[in-house]
């Protein structure tokens, strides 16, 4: 499923017209997708609202209700804001009239069971004007089952800002989410996530990964592999203050299939863990040693970072690691501004948390959450890496302009340690995915359904980051 901005609806419009599908056909095909959809939430008997707006958004509201009316539903049209104002919305009120339906013009207060929001659409600006911010809160002070078409109204496109919108039960977007879906505070506007198809090609550049994605993207392993062909991993992490985030770590990345690990760390902490994961193997004084240009044989993916103090001495590690052309995965104690080599083969993947990337590029929490997708990606294309930007909806940014949306994943996470977990799962991935892009994507998806079945069963509040590596094994059967 793609996600796409004002800018991309608007060539996919123009695309669309130029090859003879006009915006009055494009009217009509989501009016009526959206009647289909709508159907599957209302009964029969219910007395349906259409607010529409002066724009194409509205148009999109006045073809649903002719649809329903055609349909024997009780179903009025309004136009709290003024009459069609967009060339096919006018249209399509023409249409309805001739269809012999009338405009309601004085609504009643809680008469509907459904109210559908198709004020504002992706052409919405901020500030809203008065009469918009009036209906909004009427919409929102009705006690009525809410459906939005394509945002809710007071939720633009493209940004996350929101300081008052429709609160949607339902928003059916129309061809593709918008990015503000996923968007802080915008998401927790739309309600229930749905999308209808206009009839117009599905593609673009930024798209949720969903299960299907997971399956198609599974990496098959003849019998005859061995521990070579899963790799070895390198996970530099963990200082004597610690030394936890190197066993989360190291857990996460063997529970995903890793074939060696070698976990470059203090003797002290080597101590205090080996016992819990005899698997691995250690290298002593590994943040020292790389800076020396010291690693261990054959790596086949570097992650440094969970547990680790930022410094001259992590720096000249870091700066060593990128000189060798292994995947590498830099979190927490690793993530500091830097300029990245350019012209590398395998991908160097940052994950921070929004409070990490707000260092990494000077912007505050709020700035990152409401502009999320936008931030990370132009991070991602600029410095020629990948970004997985952390928290609700991960967002996974390449370098090549695209990326994914992350839809799994619960608050069980907010927990210290669960991040680490998920630099040892990228770091399995990156050692023996071909497709480097789902091998992060993957990873991300996983890390979220652990939590996600964890809360199934057990309360969300008593999750640990411990639990991701033991759940792990679960997770990856359904897509083995
Ligand atoms: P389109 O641009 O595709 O027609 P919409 O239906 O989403 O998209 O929105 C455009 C309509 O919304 C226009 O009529 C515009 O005047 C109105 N509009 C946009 N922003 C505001 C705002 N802040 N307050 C009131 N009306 C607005
Ligand atoms: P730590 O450094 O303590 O390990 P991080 O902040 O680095 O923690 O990582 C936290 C992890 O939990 C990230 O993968 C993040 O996406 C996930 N997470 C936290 N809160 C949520 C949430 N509400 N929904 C989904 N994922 C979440
Ligand atoms: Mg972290």
């Amino acid at each position: 499923m793609f996600v796409y901005t004002e800018e991309d609806i608007r060539n996919i419009d123009n695309l669309a017209e130029k090859n003879g599908l006009s915006s009055i056909v494009l009217m009509e095909n989501a009016g009526r997708s959206l009647f289909q959809k709508l159907v599957s939430y209302v009964k029969k008997d219910d007395r349906i609202l259409i607010l529409s707006g002066k724009g194409n958004n509205g148009g999109d509201g006045i073809v649903l209700a002719r649809y329903l009316k055609q349909n024997g539903y009780y179903a009025d049209l309004s136009f709290p804001l003024g009459a069609p104002k967009s060339e096919a919305a006018k249209h399509h009120f023409a249409f309805y009239k001739n269809s012999g339906f009338l405009e309601t013009a004085e609504y009643e207060q809680n008469h509907y069971q459904v109210i559908v929001d198709a004020l504002l659409g992706v052409g919405a600006r901020h500030p809203l004007r008065d009469d918009v911010k009036n209906i909004i809160e009427w919409i929102n002070g009705q006690n009525a089952f809410v459906v939005s078409v394509d945002v809710p109204s007071g939720v633009l496109s493209d940004s996350g800002e929101a300081p008052i919108a429709v609160k949607a039960n339902v928003t059916i977007s129309i061809h593709g989410y918008k990015r503000s879906a996923f968007l802080l505070p915008s998401s927790s506007f739309y309600g229930k996530k749905e999308v209808v198809s206009i009839g117009l090609k599905e593609e673009g550049k930024w798209k949720v990964w969903t299960e299907k994605d997971v399956k198609q993207t599974w990496p098959n392993h003849p019998s005859f592999s061995h521990k070579g062909t899963f790799g070895t991993g390198y996970l530099i992490a963990g200082s004597d203050e610690m030394p936890g985030s190197v066993l989360l770590a190291a857990k996460g990345a063997m529970r995903a299939g890793i074939g060696k690990l070698v976990i470059g760390t203090t003797p002290f902490v080597a101590g205090a863990i080996a016992g819990q994961i005899p698997e691995a193997t250690y290298f002593f004084e590994g943040l020292i040693k790389a800076g020396d240009g010291e690693f261990p044989e054959k790596l086949s993916v570097c992650a440094i970072g969970p547990g680790i103090v930022p410094g001259e001495e992590t720096e000249k590690a870091i700066q060593s690691i990128l000189q060798n052309d292994w995947p590498v995965v830099l979190d927490a104690g690793a993530l500091h501004k830097r300029t990245y080599p350019k012209n590398r083969q395998h991908p160097i993947v940052l994950t921070p948390h929004p409070g990490e990337f707000s260092r990494l590029i000077d912007q505050p929490i709020s700035y990152i959450q409401k502009n999320r997708i936008e931030a990370a990606s132009k991070f991602a294309v600029e410095e020629n890496v990948i970004v997985v930007l952390k928290g609700q909806y991960t967002v996974i940014a390449f370098p090549d302009g695209t990326g994914m949306i992350n839809p799994t994943g619960n608050i069980a996470l907010g927990k210290g340690g669960s991040g680490d977990a998920l630099t040892g799962i990228i770091a399995a991935f990156l050692s023996y995915y071909e497709n480097k892009k789902a091998a992060v994507a993957n990873a991300v998806y996983l890390h979220g359904l652990c939590a996600d079945l964890f809360v199934k069963t057990k309360g969300v509040r008593s999750m640990l980051a411990g639990d991701i590596p033991d759940i792990l094994p679960e997770v990856m059967k359904r897509f083995e």
